[in-house]
């Protein structure tokens, strides 16, 4: 074989770059290479790990989008300059629309056992929400040094019955963390949960680097970049990437009602062992019903589908908005002809009958029972 056979062949077997977009800012996309590149520089060897990249046109043109949290491969890397360009994304496992990271492992939901107060239902509509996304959730229970031991048995038991195994921790003992970390090693991880429970606290345990200042409302990590709508993945020292979420203390739910089941695990275990009599049960009042039963959620699934059952419908009463908007655009078009003054009454009518639809509307979104976008 020829030399210059072999070195094409070594060409060939030229490991791909590939990375994990990690912050994405306008056209910028700054990706964590999955091994570092040693660059020989004086007086000593730098070490690469993220390269700052633009999307190939190519991508562009087929309408890929990159979203933090994507596997891709980058080409043509200028190590010197810190520069690449992201040549492919490789499908995603997974996608969470807020915040917008694929590729997400787990959601990690962090409450406190007091200070405040452990509120099961607040609690119960965080789980659901984090449960609706079908990714795992990993519930994480802060302060425990605020609570005897057993008082923290009878929260660790009553989660049991949930489906749950909390991680109790005391970021103040450094009491549980090891166990927690564990569970956040090569993963990608989403943190969640109200405000005032001790996240940053524990994020500045976790990554010592960041310094995020405690027990304020913004200026810690993304929580005030979050409104202009930035999202980060941070490195963990022990391996593994998480993000934060705005601090929000009452997520918006917008499960459909025949979904809502699923997103307790009370339901699901129920449901693997029988099933309904009506494929269509909304495990309310109807006959034979798997689910229906004295767990103790199950209270708090009745009001959160009257929740989702009230949206729906104001949902649906927004899709007969809009429709009655476009179909008065076209008779417009086809009432040219007509009496300017006809036309006028007309338009009229109709504005104020869709205001009056949007004012509902609006009600339904202050309320609570649609969410914004
Ligand atoms: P965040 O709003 O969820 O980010 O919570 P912070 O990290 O700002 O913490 C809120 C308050 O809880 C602060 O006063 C912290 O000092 C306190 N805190 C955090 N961790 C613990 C803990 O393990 N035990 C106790 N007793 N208080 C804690
Ligand atoms: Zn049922």
């Amino acid at each position: 074989m020829s030399v210059a056979g072999v070195e094409l062949n070594a060409a060939e077997a030229a490991p791909q770059l590939l990375g994990t977009v990690v912050a994405v800012q306008a056209n910028y996309y700054q990706v964590r290479l999955d091994a570092a590149h040693l660059l020989p520089a004086e007086p000593e060897t730098l070490e690469v790990t993220q390269l700052l990249c633009t999307r190939r046109a190519r991508l562009k043109k087929i309408g890929q989008q990159v979203m933090v949290g994507d596997r891709v491969l980058i080409e043509e890397p200028d190590w010197a300059g810190g520069r690449g360009a992201i040549g492919q994304v490789l499908p995603r496992t997974s996608e969470l629309s807020r915040p917008p990271i694929s590729n997400v492992d787990q959601i990690l939901l962090v409450f406190a056992l007091a200070e405040p107060t452990l509120d099961p239902h607040q609690l119960s509509r965080f789980l659901v929400k984090a449960e609706s996304t079908g990714i795992d959730v990993v519930l994480c229970l802060n302060k425990r040094d605020l609570l005897t031991s057993d008082e923290q048995q009878q929260w660790c038991d009553r989660l049991n019955q949930w489906g749950y195994e909390p991680i109790l921790i005391s970021v103040y003992q450094r009491d549980g963390l090891t166990a927690l970390q564990q569970r956040l090693s090569q993963k990608i991880t989403v943190m969640a949960g109200p405000s005032g429970v001790g996240k940053s606290s524990l994020i500045n345990h976790l990554i010592p680097t960041l310094d995020l200042r405690v027990g304020q409302v913004s200026g810690k990590l993304g929580r005030g970049r979050h409104t202009t709508r930035h999202v980060e993945l941070f490195e963990l020292p022990a391996g593994g990437l998480l993000a934060d979420t705005p601090g929000f203390n009452q997520p918006e739910l917008d499960t459909a009602p025949e979904a809502l089941a699923n997103c307790f695990p009370e339901a699901r275990r129920r449901l693997a062992d029988t099933s309904c009599q009506f494929n269509d049960c909304l495990h309310r009042d109807e006959p034979n019903c798997a689910v229906r039963g004295d767990w103790e959620r199950y209270e708090d699934y009745l009001d959160l589908l009257e929740e989702a059952v009230t949206r729906q419908a104001a949902l649906a009463r927004l899709k007969d908005v809009e429709s009655t908007t476009k179909s008065k655009t076209k008779e417009e078009g086809q009432v040219q002809q007509e009496p300017k003054l006809e036309s006028k009454k007309y338009r009229r009518v109709s504005r104020r009958v869709q205001q009056q639809n949007l004012k509902e509307l609006y009600k339904d979104i202050e309320s609570g029972l649609v969410e914004p976008d």
